[in-house]
């Protein structure tokens, strides 16, 4: 499958922001283990964290074993993004959009294997360690397992990180192969499925697009984009790109374009 047609698929989803990478692009740091074994509670509680999930030296290698990345984020609007009850609340929609893009993958023929924000809170109490996982299919690592620091990444790439106290970004990592760019006679449609999958999730919740801001200084950045018929959302041509680093100001941190960076 070719990335073109990846990106065609995903902009029906309210992702703020992606970017397709190389998986030796990422840094994986051992040092994060020993934040996450300092700091995190989830840390020796999940199948999504470590020390299951397995070095990070094995992490790395695994990772390594697919071609391409899918890094992509979305946004979630919160009354105080450090109120973390009401922040894990909004992952839910997030988590679902990336089971529906890695489900559209692996129908496709596509092997994936998919980091996301956050452990696993699939199961109210996990089954780690006296048994298996209950639901291996919809479990995905937290990305910082895998000794990945977000911010380092999102910074690399130029997206963005942090946009005022009243949003929180999530992201997620989906690692592929076989992407190759194909011929006009291997394109794959899309499945009645797909759609019907994504029109139930936006009947159970309203998803959260670039657009739907509040008013407030670093969201305004996003209205102006998105009121700016110049940086339309979920752009993915060359052009959107080209105009997306014009627009970037000089922290390089200006919000604003729901499309590939
Ligand atoms: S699916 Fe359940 S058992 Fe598996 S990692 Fe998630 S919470 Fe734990």
């Amino acid at each position: 499958m070719a990335k073109d047609e990846i990106e065609s698929f995903i902009t029906q989803f309210p992702i703020y922001q992606y970017q397709f990478l190389k998986p030796d692009e990422i840094e994986y740091n051992d040092r994060v283990r020993t934040i996450c074994k300092k700091e995190c509670p989830r840390y020796g509680s999940s199948w999504s964290c470590p020390p299951a999930v397995g070095t990070v030296e094995e992490c790395m290698e695994r990772c390594h074993q697919y071609d391409d990345v899918l890094f992509f984020s979305s946004i979630a609007q919160v009354q105080d993004v450090m109120d973390l009850k009401e922040s894990l609340a909004t992952k839910a929609e997030h988590e679902k959009m990336t089971h529906l893009i890695e489900q559209y993958l692996r129908e496709h023929q596509v092997d994936t294997y998919t980091l996301s924000s956050d452990s696993c809170a699939a199961c109210d109490k996990c089954a780690y360690p006296k048994a298996a996982c209950r639901h291996p299919e919809q479990m995905f690592p937290c990305i910082e397992s895998h000794g990945i620091i977000v911010a380092n990444l999102v910074e690399k790439f130029a997206m963005d990180y942090f946009l005022g106290e009243q949003y929180i970004v999530w992201f997620s990592l989906i690692f592929f192969k076989n992407a190759e760019r194909q011929t006009s006679t291997d394109t794959v449609e899309e499945t009645p499925e797909d759609s019907a999958e994504y029109e139930s999730l936006q009947e159970t919740e309203e998803p959260l697009s670039a657009g739907d801001v509040p008013e407030g200084e670093e969201s305004q950045a996003l209205v102006d984009d998105q009121e700016n018929e110049e940086s339309q959302p979920f752009e993915n041509d060359q052009e959107g790109k080209e105009r997306q680093t014009d627009e970037t100001d000089q922290d390089g941190q200006k919000p604003g374009t729901a499309s590939k960076v």
